[in-house]
């Protein structure tokens, strides 16, 4: 089903602003009656990657759907079994993998964590993105974030407006927040090289601490030569579909972290693999969204959650950006960290009454296995 929900604020990126999210949310009922859910969430439609909610639920309901009905439940078997017969579509793949998951951890009583790995915490720190487009504004905001103890870094989201206007923005609000306080920015491959070598030397000189993915995402040559620089921190998030192009950037040395995300990667296996992949090359790890509601979230904290090595925190703070809430109970941010739930599954209850009220008119088409 496809569920709009009002963020608190317009989220403005490089690419759109975001006044509202979509969610493309997945519940598979198996043959054994277990549930479980997933979920599918692009940002800004179309404009950040080739998949939106609404090709998401037409997929899953046209192609993914009868592909899995009637086979094996277990989310290794099906995911196998997507990868096989569906060309690209990861967003749709993750969304029904994680419903597999789900369902598979409240089969055996485990937590998905359990599924994918061992768990090594129970929480995982998050970073709130500033990005009200107005430097006052966000100041203010994070200022109010760090007294209720809960974020204390803070990512800047910039390459809408010019290199010099952006940089200001970030040096003022460093200066303000003060030397302890992590700041970090986010291009979303809004700049070109030229561009990418001046920016960073000086976001360099205003105590900024990373660059997330400054150069469009098939540029790996260029951001290998920016890492080379050794100015900042370079992390690649769009560039990242997968252990196959997690390859291309190890082999080019391109990025000093990764930013795995669950959906890009095409679900929960293969982001697991990519963080592996991070670790045994030596590249420091960071927890993505595609600014999923709290089923996505909490689904990507329970990999997350199993990562040796989680260098720079994650950013799962998207249930906290949206006006909605979707569960029955809802997740615990607290002491900067977002909690893993220990319950079988996702360890989370969607608030199916919520849920209904905030879904788009058509009722959802149910496939059944004759
Ligand atoms: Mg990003």
């Amino acid at each position: 089903m496809l569920v709009d929900v009002p963020t608190i604020r317009p989220h403005k990126l490089a690419m759109a602003v975001m006044h509202c999210q979509v969610l493309c949310l997945v519940k598979i009922t198996c043959s054994d009656g277990v549930v479980g859910w997933g979920e599918g969430t692009t940002i800004g439609g179309l404009a950040y990657g080739p998949e939106s909610p609404e090709s998401i639920k037409v997929n899953i309901d046209s192609y993914l759907a009868p592909l899995l009905i009637g086979q094996s439940a277990d989310p290794f078997a099906a995911s196998a079994r997507m990868a096989a017969h569906i060309a690209g579509n990861n967003f749709a793949r993750c969304a029904v993998e994680t419903a597999l998951f789900d369902a598979q951890g409240k089969r055996q009583g485990v937590p998905v964590s359990d599924l994918l790995g061992t768990r090594v915490r129970d929480a995982v720190p998050v970073l709130w993105v500033l990005a009200s487009g107005d430097t006052a504004a966000d100041i203010a905001e994070a200022e109010d974030m760090i007294a209720r103890r809960r974020h204390n870094v803070f990512k800047l989201k910039i390459g809408r407006r010019e290199l010099a206007e952006d940089v200001a923005h970030v040096a003022r609000i460093k200066r303000a927040l003060g030397d302890a306080i992590s700041i970090r920015v986010d291009v979303n491959m809004a700049w070109d090289r030229h561009t990418a070598m001046r920016g960073i030397a000086m976001l360099a000189d205003v105590g900024c601490d990373l660059v997330e993915q400054p150069l469009v995402n098939h540029d790996v040559a260029g951001m290998a030569e920016l890492k080379a620089q050794g100015k900042i921190a370079i992390m690649a998030d769009e560039s990242l579909t997968g252990p196959v192009s997690a390859q291309a950037f190890i082999d080019a040395d391109a990025a000093d972290v990764f930013a795995v995300k669950i959906e890009q990667s095409a679900g929960l296996i293969a982001a697991g693999r990519v963080g592996a992949m991070a670790d045994a090359a030596g590249t420091a790890l960071y927890g993505g969204t595609m600014l999923e509601s709290a089923i996505g979230s909490i689904a990507a904290a329970q990999l997350f959650c199993t990562f040796p090595n989680l260098q720079w925190g994650t950013e799962l703070f998207a249930p906290l950006l949206l006006t909605q809430e979707i569960l029955t109970t809802p997740l615990t941010y607290r002491d900067f960290a977002l909690e893993v739930p220990q319950a079988p599954g996702l360890g989370i209850t969607p608030d199916e009454v919520a849920i209904a009220r905030l879904a788009r008119g058509a009722p959802t088409r149910t496939i059944t296995h004759g």
